[in-house]
């Protein structure tokens, strides 16, 4: 029998995020829930498998950092390390975090891959197998795995499934979608996916799901919303909450600046306002 990737055999929760169709907000989804986990203590590596656009090295901030190899594999690109943070009351309040994407080996950002099937499950096992999964200080073994995925179900979902298979146990997937995709085939789509490689679905997230304006704070439902709470009831899956359309959002994901998004920014905007449960 095939063996686990050794790189993972010490890593405690892998989730997947999911979505029928892009632009619902997968990717932003995946950074805000990596930024909670690292602000409830927990050490956390994202995995980028969308080979055709990886957009976490930009909305993290670190689109110009380098992987770098070392004799254990390849060392992902440290978005947040803790290694510097006081111990109060006997622990680290933050977590380390730490990111892989097919964007840092791209030489140029408007480069992107046009690979065939063989080529991007040969990229993703090597991703699973070559990259050094641990937390900041290279030897604590992660909390949590979070693997944002391209939308729909295609090489990529099928290759991640069979590499995982021998993972050992996979916590399962977070499937993103917006109150107007919620009633369409696309989710269901994705629920059958996870359904025939036994990933357990931990839930649904809406997001887009009203506009809070920002003079009055009043939440306008500019599509439909409760469409996400509906489905989940109708086919038994847990409701993880919903988040509102939020302008200052997008503002900070396209904000470059480090500092802000290290120190201040990016980590004060969290799910913790939100009605997100944390995973
Ligand atoms: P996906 O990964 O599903 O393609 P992204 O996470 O890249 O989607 O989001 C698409 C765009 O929508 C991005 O510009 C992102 O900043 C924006 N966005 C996502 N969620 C929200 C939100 N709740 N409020 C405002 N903008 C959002």
């Amino acid at each position: 029998m095939e063996e686990a990737p050794r790189s993972l055999a010490g890593v405690r929760h892998i989730v997947l995020i999911l979505s029928g169709k892009g632009g619902v907000g997968k990717s932003s989804v995946t950074t805000q829930t990596a930024l909670t986990l690292v602000n409830h203590g927990y050490n956390v590596g994202v995995l980028d498998i969308d080979l055709t656009g990886p957009s976490l090295p930009r909305m993290f901030g670190v689109e110009y950092k380098q992987v770098h190899q070392s004799t254990a594999g390849w060392v992902p690109v440290s978005v947040y390390s803790n290694a510097n943070d006081p111990i109060v009351e006997g622990k680290k309040q933050r977590g380390s975090l730490s990111l892989m994407s097919l964007g840092f080996l791209l030489g140029d950002r408007n480069n992107s891959v046009v690979w065939r099937g063989p080529k991007k499950t040969a990229m993703i096992r090597q991703f699973l197998k070559d990259v050094v999964w641990t937390g900041g200080d290279g030897k604590t073994p992660l909390d949590y795995l979070l693997i944002d995925t391209p939308p729909g179900t295609s090489d990529e979902h099928i290759a991640i499934a069979e590499e995982l298979r021998y993972a050992g146990p996979i916590d399962g997937a977070i499937i993103v979608t917006t109150p107007q995709q919620v009633a369409t085939a696309d989710v269901r789509k994705e629920i059958n996916f996870c359904k025939k490689v036994n990933f357990n679905v931990l839930g649904v997230v809406e997001n887009m799901s009203g506009f809070i304006c920002p003079h009055c704070a009043e939440c306008t439902n500019i599509f439909s919303s409760g469409g996400g709470q509906q489905l989940c009831e109708s086919l038994d899956l847990t409701f993880l909450g919903n988040i509102p359309i939020d302008p200052t959002f997008v503002e900070m994901i396209e904000s470059q600046d480090n500092e802000e998004i290290h120190g201040k920014k990016k980590l004060i905007h969290l799910y913790d306002d939100s009605e997100l449960k944390p995973i």
